[in-house]
């Protein structure tokens, strides 16, 4: 074995190569002090999230405290790992409009996806930044309509006008309202 190879073998040449952004950073952080520790000490500390990131997903409402969710189902079938469940009704005395009845997600399967978001012609659907979620009985991921609406409720605080106050336009093709908008002049 030549000499070369020796000192290599007597020094772990090979580790200190592995070791070496390991080296170099604690050279750095703890005896230079030049760097800043990339370790977060969570729960104390939190990450910044990225403004696409996708949390709990929440079931919204509009301004005057009425159920966006039209009970369509289209979500239930857009999703791809069978995480929604949604039971419609008629709105009583309105048989033209219907309602989520029961509304529930079993998120131990949800992959955030964002899916049922997308397919939401209503905008019912929004996914939160909330992810601290962990829990020691599975069955406390199955949230029901009154959870989603909380976490709505608690995200986004403030709420859209109706659609017909959005856009006086809607309500003229809409048949099954009742109490048109002042139109513009
Ligand atoms: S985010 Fe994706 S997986 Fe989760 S409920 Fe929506 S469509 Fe399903
Ligand atoms: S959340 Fe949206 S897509 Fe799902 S049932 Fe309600 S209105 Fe339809």
């Amino acid at each position: 074995m030549p000499a070369s190879q020796w000192v290599k073998t007597l020094i772990f040449y090979e580790l200190l190569v592995g070791m070496k952004a390991t080296i170099t950073v604690f050279i750095d952080r703890i005896v230079l002090r030049k760097r800043k520790a990339v370790t977060l000490q969570y729960p104390h500390e939190k990450r910044d999230l990225p403004g696409t990131y996708r949390g709990m997903i929440a079931l919204l409402k509009y301004d005057d405290d009425t159920e966006k969710c039209v009970g369509c189902d289209l979500c239930e079938a857009a999703c791809p790992s069978r995480v929604i469940t949604v039971i419609s009704s008629e709105v009583a005395g309105e048989p033209m409009k219907r309602y989520a009845k029961e509304y529930y997600m079993d998120m131990t399967r949800c992959l955030f996806c964002g899916l049922c978001v997308q397919a939401c012609p209503v905008d019912a659907l929004a996914m939160t930044r909330e992810y601290e979620w962990a829990k020691y009985n599975k069955r406390d991921l199955y949230l029901d309509k009154e959870q989603l609406l909380a976490l709505g409720d608690r995200n986004f605080p403030v709420r859209e006008k109706k659609l017909e106050f959005q856009h006086p336009n809607v309500a003229y093709f809409n048949i099954g309202y009742k109490n048109l908008p002042p139109k513009d002049s």
